[in-house]
């Protein structure tokens, strides 16, 4: 019998289903990647649950993946992007992927803004483009990824686990969070993020916690956690926040909270990471003036707020979004994984094999869950 693979498949929203597909021939410009752990992104949930905007189904959902190449064409280093010269790859070792391949480099975006590849909408996108031919394998809730040319590939530090390994991607958005912090003004007078500043940290998930966890390596002063679940802001204290506020306390209390903890001021830098659109307009009220506000917690439409542009030009603050990121912070966000003291491995609150994938689906996003992970061989 020839060899095949496991894949869950979603036809639409709500609907899931394992099908079997056959295994790949690996081409002289590809690697084939046994698939050893797998995220669930808020991203999938959305698409799962219908409010994702467009989607091409059916899919094999999954761009968190981490696995071990099991085949490699003989072209490989012509064929994908590698951004260490000196890496040589070989069967068995252990590698991630970028989310999806380089920007097609034609295209209005990537000519105007060739610093934010993923901002190209021609370029192929693990675990959302449409399943159906060979290689059948191009997202993450699978036994095998197929690694198509012009793909970013990353050799996982040693003794790294997969889990860990796996969380690089999300762990970029936190990255990009503390560069959006930091880029702009001159950080002497006081301006952005910068070594001992104060940072209030909206919301306690996955996302809000790899942030904090990413402030406290890039040294900032008092993290502060705010949400309103007391188990996440105990893990928040894991992650690297200094105190913990309550997010159904006032928004007065909440400021005279903040102002005690920073010297009578409001945060020097507010990241919303709750993804609740109220929690934007509260990021305005908890930032000092000349402060910078970070908008990280909305990849999805979430509605609309009212806000009071008065207090924007009053408190003379930067308002500064995160959505695409270099896939070249992949190789920033697996050293960061391998040097932090945080303990992130502990964000991987769930882990479920492959029979258990729907129940994984239901489970992620839930209030004591952290980072739900999929393990297909087990
Ligand atoms: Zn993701
Ligand atoms: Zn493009």
């Amino acid at each position: 019998m020839s060899k095949t693979g496991k894949a869950w498949v979603m036809a639409g929203p709500g609907q899931l289903e394992m099908k079997e597909f056959p295994y790949p021939k690996c081409e002289k410009n590809g690697i084939i990647i046994k698939v050893e752990a797998c995220g669930i992104c808020g991203t999938d949930k959305h698409m799962f649950n219908g409010n994702a905007g467009m989607v091409d189904f059916p899919i094999i959902p999954g761009h968190e993946f981490a696995g071990t190449i099991e085949e490699i064409g003989e072209d490989y280093k012509k064929s994908m992007l590698i951004v260490d010269e000196t890496l040589e790859l070989k069967v068995g070792d252990r590698v991630i992927l970028g989310p999806g391949t380089k920007g097609c480099g034609k295209c209005p975006t990537c000519l105007k803004y060739p610093d934010k590849p993923l901002l190209c909408q021609n370029r192929f996108r693990y675990g959302h483009s449409k399943v159906g031919e060979a290689p059948y394998f191009l997202g993450g809730y699978s036994q095998y990824i197929y690694a198509l040319p012009d793909s970013w590939i990353f050799k996982v530090p040693d003794g790294m686990s997969p889990e860990l390994a796996a969380m690089a991607e999300p762990v970029c958005i936190a990255l990009r969070v503390v560069e959006r912090a930091m880029e702009g003004e001159a950080h002497s007078l006081g301006h952005g993020l910068g070594i001992g500043r104060t940072v209030a940290v909206i919301g306690a998930g996955p996302i809000g916690l790899l942030i904090m966890a990413a402030l406290k390596h890039a040294g900032a002063g008092k993290i502060i956690a705010i949400d309103m679940l007391p188990k996440k802001l105990e893990m928040a204290k894991e992650f690297g926040a200094d105190m913990c506020i309550d997010a159904k306390l006032s928004v007065e209390e909440r400021q005279e909270i903040i102002k005690q903890s920073n010297g009578g001021e409001l945060a020097d830098i507010v990241v919303e990471a709750a993804g609740a659109p109220i929690a934007f307009k509260q990021a305005l009220d908890f930032i000092r003036r000349g402060g910078t506000v970070i908008e990280a917690g909305h990849f999805t439409d979430g509605g609309e707020i009212p806000v009071n542009p008065y207090m924007i030009c009053n408190k003379d603050c930067d308002i500064k979004g995160v959505w695409a990121n270099h896939p070249v912070m992949f190789r920033d966000a697996l050293n960061f994984l391998d040097r932090t003291t945080v303990p992130i491995e502990k964000l991987a609150t769930h882990i479920f094999g492959m029979n258990d994938v729907p129940e994984a689906m239901k489970t992620a996003g839930g209030p004591d869950v952290g980072k739900v992970i999929i393990k297909p061989w087990e």
